[in-house]
């Protein structure tokens, strides 16, 4: 299994295999950069068919964060961590102790939070084993959950693409379709609603979808039919790899926005979707409210007014971005990337 030459190590500063016998740990950390300060990142808990496609993961997430953290403006770097088991079946205390064993043996480099098959109660039990975690329920007993900060940010990004793309200021009767009505996009749909907006929601859980279209009096659709939809705004907020050339050429929208990961399927969909006049607004960009929340629980000065300060600039930023993009005649995609390497120190 090639390391430095896997076509996605990015000169990543640190990768460290661990294990541990007792309780049958087998995670990868990979610290991206630590320019801009430790490098904090999820844990995902996967049963991945094999080492090769965790390192695959680990690699490509961790890199991702630097670009989040430094287009967030945070005092921050890029890493992320993986453990090789089902988090149904395999994931136990002694495991995540374990986890948090080795997050402590790199002394702060690194910083550890949720992700998928990670919940809040696993990062209580590493805290256990290291201070370096993030994502905790804070004193006032507030859940640690991030999804409610990252919907903000998205609805925050929302309101700057759709001037930008479609030329309004307000969202009163703006459509919007959102794909996925799980932590965020039900927490985004809410936003919307309250702004005016007109909803086209789907969802693979049937239940979930129904209750908030008639909460909402939004209209529910199948899950293949939403990028068919008539709608101003496309938002993401599923699965990633969703903008692949099938979905691109079938969007009604004119504007893409929305919390899930790597939407794009390639990075030549960037261009696909300015060809096609649609203004697409980079994932990392805007769904960092979640890390930006973690990033001030470090601090000693938490204000939640702060903190919805922060995350509103995603808004000031993508304005900055997609002006820079018109006016280079470049996709939003390529700006951010350039963007956020300069920010980090790697252009
Ligand atoms: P979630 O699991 O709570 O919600 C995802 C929802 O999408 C679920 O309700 C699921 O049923 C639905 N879904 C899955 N496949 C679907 C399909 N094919 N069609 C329609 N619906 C489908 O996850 P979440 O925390 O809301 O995160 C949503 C996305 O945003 C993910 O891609 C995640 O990586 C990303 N993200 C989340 C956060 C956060 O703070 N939670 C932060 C940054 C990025």
């Amino acid at each position: 299994m090639p390391v430095f030459n896997h076509p996605d190590f990015d000169h990543h500063q640190q990768i460290v295999f661990g294990s541990d016998a007792a309780s049958g740990l087998r995670a990868i950390i990979a610290i991206h950069d630590t320019n801009r300060g430790p490098a904090l990142g999820g844990l995902r808990i996967y049963p991945y068919a094999s080492e090769a496609a965790a390192l695959t993961d680990v690699l490509r997430l961790s890199r991702g964060m630097s670009y989040k953290s430094a287009m967030a403006d945070l005092p921050l770097g890029g890493g992320k961590a993986v453990i090789i088991a089902d988090p149904r079946t395999e994931k136990t205390p002694a495991l995540l102790r374990a986890m948090g064993r080795l997050v402590e043996s790199l002394g702060g480099a690194y910083i550890t939070a949720e992700d998928s098959g990670s919940s809040e109660a696993d990062m209580q039990t590493i805290a256990e084993a290291t201070a370096h975690v993030g994502g905790l329920r804070r004193a006032s007993g507030e859940s640690g959950d991030p999804s409610p900060f990252t919907a903000w940010g998205v609805f925050c990004a929302l309101k700057s693409a759709v001037r930008h793309g479609l030329g309004r200021d307000d969202l009163e009767g703006l459509s919007v379709a959102i794909q996925g009505v799980g932590h965020v996009g039900a927490h985004l749909a809410r936003h919307l609603h309250a702004a005016g907006a007109r909803l086209v929601l789907t969802d693979v859980n049937q239940v979930a979808l129904t209750h908030l279209a008639e909460e909402l009096g939004a209209e529910p659709v199948a899950p293949e039919t939403i990028f068919d939809a008539e709608v101003d705004v496309f938002a993401p907020c599923a699965m990633g790899a969703v903008l692949d050339e099938s979905v691109v050429e079938r969007l009604e929208a004119r504007v893409v926005c929305g919390a899930a990961n790597n939407q794009l399927a390639t990075p030549a969909m960037a261009e696909r979707l300015m060809a096609r006049g649609i203004l697409y607004t980079p994932d990392y960009v805007a769904n960092a409210g979640g890390v930006i929340e973690i990033a001030w629980q470090r601090r000693d000065d938490y204000d939640r007014s702060a903190v919805m300060d922060h995350i509103e600039g995603i808004g000031t930023t993508l304005d900055e971005l997609f002006a820079r993009a018109a006016r280079e005649e470049v996709s939003p995609a390529l700006i951010a990337d350039a963007m956020a390497r300069e920010r980090f120190g790697r252009c």
